[in-house]
């Protein structure tokens, strides 16, 4: 059955310039989050901005990551950052596509990060750069073998079946072309990562005969003119094409291979363009997210090799929940808040944000934009909204007297901050 696309995907973008057509998206996109964060089963896929280079992020709600590569050496930390932020647990698979830099070096970040990681896969290619060395170095100190993919193999993992379609059982000895490629389907709605694949794998892959159709296609190699030929685009038919790159000498992405993109009747976004971009899937339809925010944290290389300098430090809102009034003089109804501060450099808006306790109340804000350094109190009672006061409009107290925690969630359900009292554990 073919899964029912959501109309704005439709909408005649080749009419106008990208720009509006992604404010619209988004635009819409956002209006649609609040109803659909609270689907049962939903899938997040993220093309992490990491400028030249790919690191793609797939979490489902039953709390399974995947990692497929990291960025650059001078992304590492952004990537780390931008996990963290997201509050993973985990990763528990991190797939390595090849060994190139630009695939690889940020993993070094990740594997010195605090993060979990379960298991790796890998291509089974042979790398002996100073770069895989030093990959292969972090993962034996964490005590991590990669096991290699081959095309035919599959896995399922919460609500994720993945299917590797590349590399051949025999490698081609070219790196680009014995990249992992993999299908990932969440029910009916399917992303195929493509690594840095040329035609030459791309004709392979197709004479094997595996299935290739998918909605949403990560574009083999930053759009090189060498990959994403007319026939391939017309077996996969993508609906929505991501394009990661960003400055670099090669003419990524080539003005042919954006022709053939446009000609298959793709919507292209790009990350140089767009920044972190960001998926969401219910399993029947897909529909593009605003990033909830970018991360460009002016951290310290460790290995101090990078010859790309790291990104300039932009501000960035820091919302916390920093004070609950749970026992007040009088009726808890009445007296009743959580306080929330924006403690950051940026504002931030909270539409569509929930805040919950421990039992499972939920309020979900109305539009609004926390600016910097601005603080906003969410009473239990009712009231009229201003700037500085919400109401829940609850005629039952919320915040347990003997110990709770709330939890701050933006409109993706990404938990951004925790506060427990008395003792009570998140
Ligand atoms: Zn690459």
């Amino acid at each position: 059955m073919k899964a029912h696309q959501p109309s704005y995907i439709r909408v005649s973008w080749k009419k106008r310039t990208l720009v509006i057509t992604l404010l619209l998206v988004i635009a819409i996109g956002a209006f649609l989050i609040p109803a659909a964060a609270q689907s049962a089963s939903q899938v997040r896929v993220v093309f992490i901005d990491v400028s030249q280079g790919d690191s793609i992020w797939i979490h489902d709600q039953e709390n399974r990551d995947v990692l497929v590569d990291g960025g650059p050496l001078s992304a590492g930390p952004t990537v780390v950052a931008y996990l963290q932020s997201q509050a993973i647990d985990d990763i528990d698979l991190l797939v390595l596509t090849h060994g190139d830099a630009d695939h690889v070096a940020g993993l070094i970040h990740v594997l010195r990060s605090s993060i979990p990681i379960q298991a790796v896969a890998d291509s089974g290619q042979t790398c002996s750069t100073d770069t895989c060395q030093t990959l292969t170095a972090e993962m034996v100190k964490r005590g991590l073998t990669p096991t290699p993919l081959t095309a035919g193999q599959s896995l399922e993992m919460g609500l994720l079946k993945i299917h590797v379609l590349n590399p051949q059982v025999l490698l081609s000895g070219n790196d680009n072309d014995d990249s992992v490629v993999l299908r990932i389907e969440h029910d009916q709605v399917r992303f195929l990562l493509t690594g840095d694949i040329s035609a030459t794998a791309e004709n392979r892959i197709m004479s094997a005969g595996l299935p290739l159709q998918a909605q949403v296609l990560k574009v083999a190699h930053h759009g090189s003119k060498y990959s994403s030929s007319a026939t391939f685009l017309a077996t996969v038919q993508p609906q929505v094409a991501v394009i990661s790159v960003g400055s670099n000498s090669y003419g990524h992405p080539a003005p042919e291979t954006l022709q053939r993109l446009s000609d298959s009747g793709a919507q292209v976004l790009r990350t140089d363009q767009s920044g972190t971009i960001v998926l969401l899937s219910d399993g029947s339809t897909f529909w593009i997210a605003q990033a909830p925010f970018q991360v460009f944290l002016p951290l310290l290389m460790r290995d101090g090799s990078s010859p790309n300098p790291l990104p300039t430090a932009t501000p960035t809102p820091n919302v916390k929940i920093t004070y609950i009034e749970y026992d007040p003089a009088g009726d808890d109804v009445q007296g009743e808040y959580v306080k929330i501060e924006n403690q950051g450099g940026a504002s931030q808006t909270l539409t569509g944000w929930s805040l919950s306790d421990k039992a499972n109340n939920n309020y979900t804000f109305p539009p609004f934009t926390l600016e910097s350094g601005q603080w906003v109190l969410i009473w239990t009672k009712a009231g009229t909204n201003d700037a500085q006061n919400l109401y829940w409009e609850r005629n039952q107290a919320v915040w347990n007297n003997d110990g709770d925690c709330a939890y701050l969630k933006d409109n993706m359900g990404g938990l951004r901050s925790t506060y427990c009292y008395l003792g009570a554990t998140p």
